[in-house]
């Protein structure tokens, strides 16, 4: 079974930065919780047959595609369904995420799962690594990158855990909070303890 570094970290922390350098410097390889999310509602999937049969065809695009804000809405307005929309997604996600841990080829694999806090998957990890961002550059990068204001950063930052309760989780932290070339040597000493881990797990 691959050793599994579980990456996670608030809105903006740089999830998506620090897995590409990974990757791109260590050919490390990654299955994404966002990704696995897409891929359950394809067309023809499961979870896209068990949606359409409780909501109707109202949750499908006319090319067959999720209708995704009508999904949204549907869960945004009630409760109920956000819980039955989940029971149905999350065990399908999981099991997508499994899977495609089975086919990793690296050393390691790094499952990227931005709310593994708020959805207690840490324990889909042997390890987990915390993206630790400071909440004013938290803000700033939000606020930069998705073109939204002060106050929508902030309501989107206060539904997420907030620092300390990933940093609860963390076994290693990486510090983002400075310009992007701070990162690579904390990846490369990451990279060299985890290859060591893998060596000792065999
Ligand atoms: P999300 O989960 O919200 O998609 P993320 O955690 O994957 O975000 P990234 O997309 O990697 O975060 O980074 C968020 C933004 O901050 C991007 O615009 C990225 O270019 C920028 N950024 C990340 N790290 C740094 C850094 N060290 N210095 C400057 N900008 C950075």
């Amino acid at each position: 079974m691959t050793f599994v570094v579980g990456l996670t970290g608030g809105i903006a922390s740089g999830k998506t930065t620090v897995a590409n350098l990974f990757h791109d410097q260590f050919g490390i390889e990654i299955v994404d919780a966002d990704v696995a999310a897409r891929e359950v509602v394809e067309p023809g999937s499961e979870g896209l047959q068990a949606l359409e049969s409780r909501y109707g065809n109202k949750v499908l695009l006319p090319d067959g595609r999720l209708n995704r804000s009508e999904l949204r809405e549907i869960i945004f307005s009630d409760e109920h369904e956000k819980q039955w929309v989940n029971q149905l997604l999350h065990p399908l996600i999981r099991r997508r995420m499994l899977e495609q841990l089975e086919n990793i080829n690296s050393a390691y694999a790094l499952l990227v799962i931005p709310l593994m806090v708020e959805n207690g998957l840490q324990s889909m990890a042997d390890r987990v690594l915390v993206i630790d961002v400071n909440e004013k550059v938290q803000l700033e990068r939000t606020m930069q990158r998705d073109h939204v204001s002060e106050q929508q950063a902030r309501s989107i930052l206060a539904a997420q855990a907030n620092r300390e309760q990933r940093l609860a989780i963390a076994d290693d932290v990486v510090k983002n909070d400075a310009k992007n070339q701070k990162l690579l040597p904390q990846i490369t000493e990451l990279h060299q303890k985890y290859l060591a881990l893998c060596r000792e797990n065999l």
